[in-house]
């Protein structure tokens, strides 16, 4: 036993705090064998307690609990399933911060409120595929004055197509090819453009593109 030190360095880092690493979680009553002492020693384990939960994976640092091992190399809005990501939003016109968080898929389920305010607004919307979900939600946030500074709010955004790299959480910008992007990483507000723009802007581009 190395003490661990060359696994540590594999691990995805905890999206979260960023100080730990990301192990999968024990339920159960333990039998505290050699192995597993040790594994809890080397941080290569986490026990998650007596009743099994959905979350399979756990931070050695900050104990938050994943539904889903988080991507490593993450780019700004990558997201793991029921962590909230931070993002920049305009409320009435003013710059502030929001968090979205993407609960669950089969349907996609997307959630927003803003940051540090309990009175805010909270919203939560849902669709066949994230691109849908996050419409939805686009829509019931801009009643109540809210937009979203995020790729998925771009007028040139769209679903990627399926088997695309990323199909599910990305998505397409028309204007520059084959580009994708994460639908929750920023975008500048002079790009934004309401959904029903969006699938404007997408018609044109399918008339256009002869397909
Ligand atoms: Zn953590």
């Amino acid at each position: 036993m190395d003490r661990g030190e060359p696994v540590e360095a594999e691990r995805v880092p905890c999206p979260r705090c960023r100080k730990g690493g990301v192990v999968p979680v024990m339920y159960g009553y333990p039998h505290f064998t050699d192995e597993l002492q040790e594994a809890l020693r080397g941080r290569r384990l986490v026990l998650g307690g007596c009743v099994p939960r959905e979350e399979r994976w756990a931070c050695t640092a900050c104990g938050t609990k994943y539904l889903e091992e988080p991507v490593p190399g993450a780019r700004p809005g990558d997201f793991v399933l029921g962590v909230p990501v931070e993002v920049d939003v305009l409320r009435d016109g003013r710059r502030t911060r929001g968090l979205v968080t993407v609960r669950r898929r089969d349907p996609w389920t997307v959630a927003f409120r803003l940051r540090g305010s309990d009175d805010g607004p909270r919203i939560a919307a849902q669709g066949d595929d994230l691109f849908a979900a996050f419409q939805q939600l686009s829509r019931a946030a801009a009643r109540v004055g809210v937009r979203l500074l995020v790729n998925g709010s771009r007028r040139d955004a769209h679903r990627c197509p399926p088997g695309s790299p990323g199909a599910e959480r990305d998505v397409a910008f028309l204007t520059s090819g084959d580009a994708t992007a994460p639908i929750l990483g920023p975008a500048d507000p002079d790009l934004l453009g309401t959904p029903e723009e969006q699938d404007r802007a997408h018609a044109a581009w399918r008339a256009g593109s002869g397909t």
